[in-house]
């Protein structure tokens, strides 16, 4: 039975790296036990897969941070100021590039192509000297071939990595990084060789970059890689895995006549137009994995439509049946992990789920039923769910459907400009220039879980449980005012989860108890799973969710409120991979987000907050937004933000560029700030220029946000007094 993962989610059914990780940051436990428990989560989805009768299980997609990360410490691409004096790369220098430590930042992170997941981008120039400074891969192969599974390695492929990179500070302009594909190669041979001398038979290099738009120099790239590589990975199966959208045409050619190679692994779900590249010719006796297990949802497989799309491939492939291999659309990473653990869903939900379990079940009754072993009473269980799904009254709502319908055709906006705006609302607030804020949560305090956590267990009463939130209130606001913040947030004390939050407040939402997907390190996010029609049955704190939230926004400014966020922290993560299909989608959301404020007076301040992204590409769609300020990561990604206005595109709304990174511990210094926010007023109008952090302070802890933000304070009274004696 031919069956393939192309990756397992790392962090655990009940996110136990996670603990593990945190645990050993705060130097509550040992590198061992770290160790230890990474060691037994590895052993556990083995032999789950194993038992599943997976044939090609995948080694190497376990990592403590970041599978690029990984890469970065395999071929020694150490940044220089991480002091690293060479020899195997431990946890000290690894878990200092990906977090920073006391001296020195950390690397940049940004998304992995359009997902949520989060990479450590690898900085690379002429002074990197590569070396093969982490065996991971070949210990993870050998640590599971010791429990008895045979696994393929997986591998970050060289091109990709390459172009996942960015050049190191200095040399941006000048480097070509593809340049360094024979430094990295050399590498790569040695480990291709140690993971044979160690019994592999198969090996899977990640090339995810093929999905993209690629110019003939980096598709030239592709075929002298593998060229390169040819001889060493002889006597080995070697599978080229893609993952995400379609591949192009011209890139499929490429790709179907690399050497060296034996398989392809093609998305097939995000992929329909490389479905019909297939059809229309595959290379005669290489194998075919056939990605049609979405890896990135958390829906059961319409088994009996992905079993006719094998059946119509195996025309193709040929005879030799094995050579079609079923498996996933790509990791399993990007989906949450059991849903055997989900103890609060209803059976009809439940229904139409599948986690990364599930779905390592779904491919194998596939590649069954593909083999003419079909388990008639799992399909037909299967059946029976797609066809509640699609006909239960739960997903549709008439009232929402005809507000929805009454929406369309018309270009919703504030009818007053921007700038008009700004000064109405600058007559009611009389904020001082460089306005200070911060994005909206406050340190998640050990306390403050357990009173939840009592809530929740009917432990303590609803009266005790909103008492004990409004006192987190006033300390907030009490820090707040004491640290002389201009514009003041509540910390949301109340929620356990952004999106959560808001979602339990809706019909045709539904909750998990542990439906966690990896968003960076030990960081995941429980997304809520949206299976219907949206509505607010009941004013929440006081397009179909674009409407829930404009009767919420208006509901808050009846209540007084005269600033009100509306958080588009994801808008860039649902921008498509390939040019063309971009267009349509940043129409959409602009106007969706439109829609949420259009109802407001002028006065009435709409802020929003955008996380990690590269928004060079869509400054247009977020001036389009139409938002009155807004604030956005830029610390972390080198102030790339920044350099969109430094080339001339002109911004006349709020704007804050985050000043530090609050996604690392280190705590910036008064000057360092002050510097940032020169840096930003050589670019924009000291009028529209706001102060605040990269994003919410919800993951840190007290004796890390209180000093930060003095400081930060204290940056900006500084630069304010400068402005003052300037003029
Ligand atoms: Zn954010």
């Amino acid at each position: 039975m031919a069956s393939h993962i192309v990756g397992y989610p790392r962090m655990g059914p009940k996110r136990e790296l996670k603990f593990a990780l945190e645990s050993f940051w705060d130097g509550k436990s040992s590198a061992e036990d770290l160790q230890k428990a990474a060691a037994e989560l590895r052993s556990s989805i083995w032999k789950q897969m194993a038992d599943a009768d997976i044939k090609y299980i995948p080694s190497n997609t376990f990592s403590y941070y970041d599978q690029v990360l990984d890469t970065t410490a395999m071929l020694g691409a150490v940044p220089p100021r991480y002091g690293w004096n060479g020899g195997e790369i431990g946890f000290d220098v690894y878990f200092s590039m990906a977090r920073g430590n006391a001296s020195v930042p950390a690397m940049e992170m940004t998304k992995w192509f359009d997902t949520n997941y989060h990479y450590i981008v690898p900085e690379l120039g002429p002074e990197v000297k590569f070396s093969y400074a982490s065996h991971k891969a070949v210990t993870e192969y050998k640590e599971a071939k010791a429990l008895g599974v045979d696994t393929v390695p997986v591998l970050v492929g060289p091109v990709s990595y390459l172009l996942l990179s960015k050049p190191a500070k200095g040399v941006e302009k000048s480097f070509s990084l593809l340049s360094l594909l024979n430094k990295i190669l050399p590498i790569y041979q040695e480990v291709i060789s140690e993971l044979k001398g160690a019994g592999a038979t198969w090996i899977q290099f990640d090339e995810p970059q093929l999905v993209m738009d690629l110019d003939s120099t980096k598709l030239k790239a592709f075929t002298d890689a593998y060229a390169e590589l040819e001889s060493t990975l002889s006597g080995l199966n070697v599978l080229i895995e893609t993952y995400f959208a379609d591949i192009p045409a011209e890139t499929y050619k490429i790709l179907t006549s690399l050497k060296g190679v034996t398989a392809y692994g093609f998305d097939l779900v995000r992929g329909t137009n490389t479905l019909d590249l297939v059809k229309s010719g595959f290379p005669k006796d290489k194998y075919l994995f056939a990605g049609v297990v979405d890896g990135r949802n958390i829906w059961a497989n319409d088994l009996a439509s992905s079993l006719k799309t094998l059946q119509e491939l195996e025309g193709i492939v040929g005879r030799e049946r094995y050579k079609l291999v079923v498996s996933t659309s790509c990791s399993l990473l990007h989906t949450a992990v059991d849903l055997i653990n989900e103890t609060k869903l209803d059976d009809e939900i439940k229904s139409w789920l599948a986690f990364a379990a599930q779905k390592v079940v779904e491919v194998n009754a596939l590649a069954k039923a593909l083999a003419g072993h079909k388990d008639e009473a799992f399909f037909s269980d299967n059946a029976m769910a797609q066809a509640s799904r699609k006909s239960s009254p739960r997903v549709t709502n008439e009232a929402v459907q005809k507000a929805a319908a009454a929406l369309k055709g018309s270009d919703h906006r504030r009818s007053t400009n921007v700038s008009a705006r700004l000064d109405a609302q600058q007559k009611k607030l009389n904020l001082p220039i460089l306005p200070t804020t911060t994005i909206g949560s406050f340190p998640q305090t050990v306390e403050l879980r357990r009173v939840r956590r009592e809530y929740k267990a009917k432990k303590i009463s609803e009266e005790d449980y909103i008492k004990a939130i409004k006192e987190e209130i006033k300390k907030v606001v009490d820090l707040q005012e004491d640290l002389d913040i201009d514009v003041l947030v509540h910390g949301e004390p109340e929620r356990n989860d952004m999106v959560e939050y808001f979602g339990e407040q809706l019909s045709g939402f539904a909750f998990t108890v542990n439906g966690w997907v990896q968003s960076y390190g030990s960081r995941c996010v429980k997304p809520p799973v949206i299976y219907g029609d949206v509505s607010r049955p009941k004013p929440m704190t006081v397009l179909r969710i674009a409407l829930a939230i404009k009767d919420e926004v208006e509901d808050l400014e009846k209540a007084g409120i005269n600033v009100i966020q509306i958080d588009e922290a994801a808008l860039r993560e649902g921008l498509p991979l390939r040019k063309s299909e971009q267009a349509f989608y940043l129409d959409w959301a602009v106007h969706s987000f439109r829609i949420t404020n259009v109802g407001v007076q002028d006065t009435t301040q709409i802020h929003t907050h955008m996380c990690y992204s590269n928004f060079n590409d869509i400054i247009q769609s977020i001036i389009d937004m139409d938002t009155d300020v807004i604030t956005i990561e830029n610390s972390r990604s080198d102030e790339k933000l920044l350099s969109v206005f430094r080339e001339g595109v002109k911004y006349g709304a709020g704007i804050g560029p985050g000043v530090y990174d609050i996604h690392s511990p280190r705590i910036p210094s008064t000057e360092e700030m002050a510097e940032r926010i020169n840096k930003m007023l050589a670019v924009l109008e000291k009028n529209i220029l706001w102060v605040n952090p990269d994003c919410g302070l919800k993951t840190r802890k007290y004796n890390e946000v209180k000093p930060a933000l003095k400081n930060m304070v204290e940056a900006t009274k500084l630069i304010r007094s400068q402005l003052a004696s300037a003029k």
